[in-house]
């Protein structure tokens, strides 16, 4: 039996905890009075709920109190009001500079009368008055169903809160008719009013804060429940105005000292992001001179600097996007190749750069890979993303760009394992039409690594001149012959030379002969059962198809068609059976290489069907 092991928290939970006894003694700062139902809040409620991207909650002391969302709200339903509106009818509306004053301050823009931002009062009424819904109610429904959204849960509002708030919230009338004056709400500002005193009066608690931060944090899924609260658009919006304006004038010091987009609320609850890592909820009631929750405050800035959250702070080093590079000369396709082809290939191989990527792409990882592409002399380019994780805007851009240098420069460009959707997606609408040209995407890098080398085989002599008809000693279905036996095949071959696009073989065809392919290239083309056609090999100079014929006759199952220009030797089925009974070591060295060129065909595809279910 294995002893079981004593149970220990984790790091992480043991830091809040002793986070949250260093700060139950501080004390200092009083409930909101203002809205009489916040005085009755009991003073010392406290607790500390830290949420990551991936939806794991760390929680201590009273993180499950009911409290009111109050100006939490803010940054929320400024998010609904973007998707509602769109973000040109909404800046019309508010504006995004910090003002300096209080939350509650009447602080309009000189002329316009816009609000300056939305996370003062007067931008939050604003932005209140721009919910989309026929009705009061219908209004009501979509803001809860946002903060419901981005809190993983069902909330609700709190009556007595939003009564006592609708009834004294005399200050805040006077901004909506400010704001009516002006025309930024139009005719009675009362139900703009009614629903915003609702949405600061949604109950929540200090985890369901936690969870909307992280929500913001995680481009605006909810990580416990995988929905989506807003649009990924206008998560940049959203937090922008809470790095600027969240803590209203205390933001430029909470910006120095803690570096999170953060909101605050008079019923005492804090939120802090950090974008990509996780989300920070704080409650605790008694508050500063400025409106914000005074241990809260205290409790953010111990976090983020014992934690290394300051957003500022450079990222650090994440490993080097190039995890292998390579040219052609160096590692090749699994294609196989005659010697010629080979000694080609040895020649010409350092002409294609082959860059194997890892990591997410964005400009400073994406960088150094195009500055080491523009230093090299490269023909050819296989950039392979099969470890690549996200790519983001920018770095398609550069990718679109460097598409477009390729067309201008006549190279190639081979993407290989992209997956559809993240890339793809982005970078077909920023290529320029005539980069279109210059990429080709592969689905493995072996078929870009293939792709490449028939490039280069491909290309004309140097001197200009045709490429040479390979001779026949050079073919592998030769190798072991004679002098004397060489001639003696030769004058049993029938030449045959075919034009590019033309059907060598054709199946169903009776099989009657064996082709050694001595010039071009010639593609072996399946029929598929469900219609459709596959490219099952291309075969090159020096390499037999066909040799059915020799071995079992029978009818074709698969066609061969000349991709470029062809030059073939036949050997009819019938000069072989003569030939096995004239010049037997003759046939049985052709049969050898045969055999031995089919079980090196077999090795490579057991390898491959182990590599497939590996
Ligand atoms: N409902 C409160 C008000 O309008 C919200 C203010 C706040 O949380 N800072 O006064």
């Amino acid at each position: 039996m294995t002893p079981a092991l004593p149970v220990a928290p984790s790091p992480i939970q043991s830091y809040l905890d002793t986070l949250h006894r260093a700060f139950s003694g501080l004390s200092h700062g009083q409930v909101a009075t203002y809205i009489p139902e916040l005085a009755k809040v009991a003073p010392d409620g406290f607790g500390i709920v830290l949420a990551t991207v991936d939806g794991h909650v760390y929680e201590v002391g009273d993180t499950r109190l009911p409290f009111s969302i109050q100006s939490v709200s803010k940054p929320f339903v400024y998010g609904v009001a973007l998707e509602d509106c769109g973000r040109a009818r909404v800046e019309q509306a508010i504006g995004m500079e910090p003002t300096g004053d209080p939350f509650n301050a009447i602080s309009l823009e000189p002329g316009t009368g816009r609000p300056l931002n939305p996370m003062i009062n007067a931008g939050a009424i604003a932005a209140a008055a721009l919910v989309a819904g026929a009705t009061e109610a219908d209004r009501l429904a979509r803001v809860l169903g946002a903060l419901s959204a981005f809190a993983g849960r069902a909330l609700d509002v709190d009556a007595a809160i939003f009564e006592s708030e609708r009834d004294t919230g005399h200050r805040n009338r006077a901004i909506g008719h400010m704001l009516r004056n002006y025309g930024i709400v139009d005719g009675d500002p009362e139900p703009a009013l009614g629903l915003y005193f609702r949405q600061c009066a949604v109950r929540v608690d200090c985890r369901d804060l936690a969870l909307m931060a992280a929500t913001l944090a995680n481009g605006g899924i909810n990580p416990a429940t995988g929905a989506r609260a807003v649009r990924s658009e206008f998560i940049e919006p959203m937090l922008s105005l809470m790095t600027t304006c969240g803590m209203y004038d205390f933001s430029g010091a909470w910006v120095y000292n803690v570096g999170l987009p953060a909101k605050s609320g008079v019923g005492g609850g804090i939120i802090a992001v950090l974008p990509g890592q996780l989300g920070i909820g704080v409650y605790s009631p008694r508050l500063d001179e400025r409106g914000n929750s005074a241990r809260g405050v205290a409790v953010c800035q111990r976090i983020s600097s014992d934690l290394g959250l300051h957003f500022l702070q450079p990222p650090r080093p994440s490993v080097a996007t190039v995890r292998a590079r390579y040219t052609l000369q160096g590692v090749r396709s699994k294609r196989r190749r005659t010697p010629a082809e080979s000694r080609l290939l040895d020649g010409l191989g350092q002409q294609v750069e082959v860059f194997e990527l890892q990591g997410d792409l964005r400009f400073a990882t994406l960088e150094p890979v195009l500055r080491a592409i523009v230093a090299g002399s490269a023909l050819m380019m296989v950039l392979d993303f099969k470890r690549v994780g996200h790519v983001d805007g920018g770095a398609t851009r550069m990718l679109a760009g460097l598409a477009s240098r390729c067309a201008a420069l006549g190279q190639p460009l081979l993407l290989s394992r992209v997956r559809r959707g993240d890339l793809l997606a982005g970078l077909d609408g920023m290529l320029a039409p005539q980069a279109i040209r210059s990429v080709t995407f592969q689905p493995a890098l072996d078929a870009a690594l293939e792709w490449c080398e028939r490039r280069l085989l491909a290309r004309p002599a140097p001197d200009g001149a045709a490429r040479a008809v390979l001779p026949l000693a050079d073919s592998r279905l030769c190798r072991g012959l004679t002098a004397d036996e060489l001639v003696q095949l030769q004058a049993q071959l029938r030449r045959s030379q075919h034009e590019s696009g033309s059907l060598i073989v054709q199946r169903g065809e009776p099989a009657d002969a064996l082709y050694l392919l001595s010039a071009g290239e010639v593609s072996v083309i399946v029929s598929l059962p469900g219609g459709g056609h596959k490219r099952l090999s291309t075969l090159s100079a020096g390499m037999v198809f066909g040799e059915a014929a020799l071995i079992a006759g029978g009818q074709r199952s698969a066609d061969v068609r000349a991709d470029t220009a062809v030059d073939c030797w036949a050997l009819s089925a019938e000069v072989f059976e003569r030939l096995k009974l004239e010049q037997p070591r003759l046939a049985i060295t052709l049969l050898h290489n045969l055999l031995a060129t089919a079980s090196e065909t077999i090795g490579r595809l057991t390898a491959e069907v182990a590599a497939l279910e590996g």
